[in-house]
Parts: structure tokens; sequence; C-alpha cells
């Protein structure tokens, strides 16, 4: 993956939140403060004003610059979330120029590890992590097997809509959710969701 490439992965995401904005909200209806859509929406705008500025940039800093830009521009609980996501992804590809494979999964596991320190979830907790930690762990394992980078970032996708269609059953114990207690049962995680919709779009670009 060249910055081109990582550049056309962020402009992806930034259009498909911004197509499923309405969707996400909804989502976050029930379970939350049906804001999930807009707060990202509003964080991937922002970003999108940096990318004429991003183009120049290598890998890491083009993602360092999308977690600054969402810290500062997501209030939800999202913000902080992804924000420590996308610069820990940035710190793991640092100095490379081309990203391989490898690298890849290396982003994507500290995506996941910037989520997890920042917000102390556990699989099954009903959050991004369900999404994320199958996701993860699949594209680990397709990597092993020798698979290419789009099957990496395929087998990841589909893992991740997995474990978002998994969080639907399960009782919220994190963020606002889980003020709801059982009344968070059937309903589907609005940030599992646009987690799955960051690794689709990465299986939809490379
Ligand atoms: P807020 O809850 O502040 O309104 P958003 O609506 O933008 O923020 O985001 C809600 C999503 O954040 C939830 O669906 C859940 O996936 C995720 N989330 C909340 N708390 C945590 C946490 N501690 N760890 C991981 N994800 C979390
Ligand atoms: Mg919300």
């Amino acid at each position: 993956m060249t910055n081109e490439d990582n550049l056309r992965w962020l402009k992806r995401i930034a259009e498909v939140l911004h197509e499923n904005a309405a969707y996400l909200t909804q989502l976050d209806s029930p379970i939350g403060d049906a804001d999930h859509g807009i707060n990202m929406d509003r964080g991937f705008k922002a970003v999108s004003d940096k990318f004429s500025t991003m183009a120049t940039m290598d890998v890491s800093n083009q993602l360092k610059t999308v977690g600054m830009t969402l810290v500062s521009t997501v209030g939800g609980a999202s913000g902080p979330l992804y924000g420590t996501a996308f610069l820990r992804a940035g710190t793991a590809v640092a100095g490379k120029q081309d990203i391989e494979t490898a690298d890849v999964v290396a982003l994507l596991d500290a995506f996941l590890g910037g989520i997890v320190a920042r917000g102390k979830a556990h699989p099954g907790e009903k959050t991004m992590v369900d999404a994320l930690t199958p996701a993860v762990a699949a594209a680990k394992q397709a990597q092993a097997e020798g698979v290419t980078l789009h099957g990496v970032a395929l087998r990841a996708s589909q893992a991740a809509e997995e474990g978002m269609k998994a969080t639907i059953p399960l009782l919220a114990t994190k963020g606002r959710a889980s003020y709801l207690g059982e009344r968070s049962i059937g309903h589907q995680d609005p940030g599992a969701t646009s987690s799955w919709l960051i690794l689709r779009s990465l299986a939809e670009t490379v």
C-alpha cells in the first residue's frame, strides 16, 4: 500500500460514514443518544478538509493526522476511541514508505490496541471491540496463510461484520448503552457497525 492507496482508504471511509450517518444514528437511538452517525460524519468531514495537505504525507503521518483530527472534532466517546486507534495505527507504521501486508496487519492490531487502551472494554461488552477483535484475529490468520492484502482485508471485514451482528444479543456493560442494562439486549451496537464500515472500506480499497 502506498500513501496514495492509504489516502484512498481514508477517502472511502469518509464517503461510507457520510452515506451511513443516518443508519449509525438510528442504531444509536434505542441504546444511546442518537448521535453516532453525526459524530463520525463530523469527524471525517474535518478529516476530509485535510486530504489535500495529507497527499504529500507518508502513511504513518496520514493516519496520525486522522487520529488528531478525530480527537479534536468528535465530542462523543467515539472521538477519543477512534482518535487513539488511528494515532496508534500511524505509530505502528512509522518511517515506512510503501507498507506490506504484514504492516497492514500490524496497523490493524495497533488500531484495536488503541481502542482497548482508551476504553478498557473486553470482548462481549457490546462495543467496537466486538467487531475489531475477531477482525484482527482473522487478519493475522489470513496473513499466516500467505493470503494477499486484499484477501486479508476481506477476511477482516467479514469477521468484523459477524462480530457486529453478534453484538445484537449482548448486554452492554461499557459506554452509554450500559445505562440501559437489560434493555440494551436486542440491538446492534453502533460503534461495532462503524468499525465494520471502516474495515469494509479497506477491503474495497486494496
Ligand atoms: P457517545 O456514546 O458518547 O454518544 P458515540 O455515540 O459516538 O458516543 O459512540 C458510541 C459507541 O462507542 C458505542 O456504540 C460503542 O461501540 C463505543 N464505545 C463506548 N464506550 C466504549 C468503550 N469503553 N470501549 C470501546 N467502545 C466503546
Ligand atoms: Mg452516542
